[in-house]
């Protein structure tokens, strides 16, 4: 009996050094990715819903991955949060985004915002803003061509210490705007002290539109809101053409989604806009 004690301890012990280990191999790989240069960027276009205009893009990071392809941010994203990596990822994909916005505007393009996400532990960091402002100093990026996304949970999770570093960073002149709204909690007597410019409707409340009467009432009250308080609101993952007509009919100001594009690398974002006449 002692020994089979011992060796199911044995099993164990066993067990949890093996999903250790795949964790660290995978740490590393991420690592030596974001050293190597495997991350890349991809473009999703936002649109004027009234005009059919181009509004801006948002960044959204891919890993190039050497044996595994493209991997999707919903596979790293959590692993990068927990060790920490997300800091140096989310500097690379700052920088990369504003480098590339740069290079439009320089080129002619009419591109004309930057839009990109910040994990909870990038935005809480004290001296962000100044991270933020090197970044626009080194690539000559001017500042109202970014816009910089945070949750509306990250917003509100320490929603004092949000408008204080809201603050220094509506002061350099970027455009602020709270992702995934109405999904997390908001006080609306926090929401009015940020100095944001945008509202995100969280996908979920788009997709089951106008059918789904819960969702049609919530992104109606999200609208409302946005305008009574001088917002521009964007609803996202829009997808089906009978959520454009309903969306344009609530007077939502902007949409991204599948039905106009999904994310595309820089070359077929470029080419998918000046075959529209866009550029
Ligand atoms: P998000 O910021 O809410 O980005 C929108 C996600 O919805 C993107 O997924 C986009 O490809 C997808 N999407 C857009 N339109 C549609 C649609 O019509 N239908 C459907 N079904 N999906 C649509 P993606 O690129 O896989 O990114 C997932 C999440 O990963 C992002 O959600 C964001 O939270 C995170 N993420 C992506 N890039 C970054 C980054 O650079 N930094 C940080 N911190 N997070 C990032
Ligand atoms: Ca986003
Ligand atoms: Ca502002
Ligand atoms: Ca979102």
């Amino acid at each position: 009996a002692k020994e089979a004690g011992k060796n199911n301890c044995q099993f164990y012990a066993k067990g949890m050094s093996a999903s250790a280990v795949n964790f660290l191999l995978l740490e590393n790989d991420l690592r030596r990715g974001i050293e190597q240069d495997q991350l890349i960027l991809h473009y999703q276009p936002q649109i004027d819903l009234a005009s059919g205009a181009l509004t801006g893009v948002e960044a959204l990071v891919r890993w190039q991955h050497p044996e595994r392809g493209l991997v999707s941010p919903a596979h790293f994203i959590p692993l990068a949060e927990e060790t920490g990596l997300i800091v140096p990822l989310g500097e690379w994909v700052l920088k990369a985004a504003c480098q590339q916005q740069k290079s439009w505007i320089d080129a002619g393009l009419n591109v004309p915002q930057m839009a990109v996400n910040l994990s909870t532990r990038q935005f809480r960091q004290r001296d962000f803003p100044g991270k933020v402002a090197s970044v626009l100093r080194e690539t000559g990026l001017p500042a109202q061509y970014l816009e910089l996304e945070i949750t509306e949970s990250c917003a509100m999770e320490h929603a004092s210490e949000t408008i204080n570093q809201l603050n220094q960073l509506n002061q350099m002149g970027l455009q602020l705007s709270i992702d995934d709204f109405g999904t997390g909690y908001s006080s609306l007597a926090y929401l009015k002290r940020f100095p944001i410019d945008k509202l995100k409707i969280d996908s979920s409340f788009i997709h089951d539109l106008p059918l789904d009467q819960n969702d049609a009432a919530i992104a109606k009250s999200i609208i409302g809101l946005a305008h009574n308080m001088q917002l521009t609101v964007v609803a996202e993952g829009v997808e089906q053409e009978h959520q454009v007509k309903w969306l344009c009919e609530q007077g939502c100001d902007q949409a991204q989604g599948f039905y106009y594009a999904k994310p595309m690398a820089a070359a077929q974002f470029v080419s998918h806009f000046t075959a529209r006449g866009e550029f």
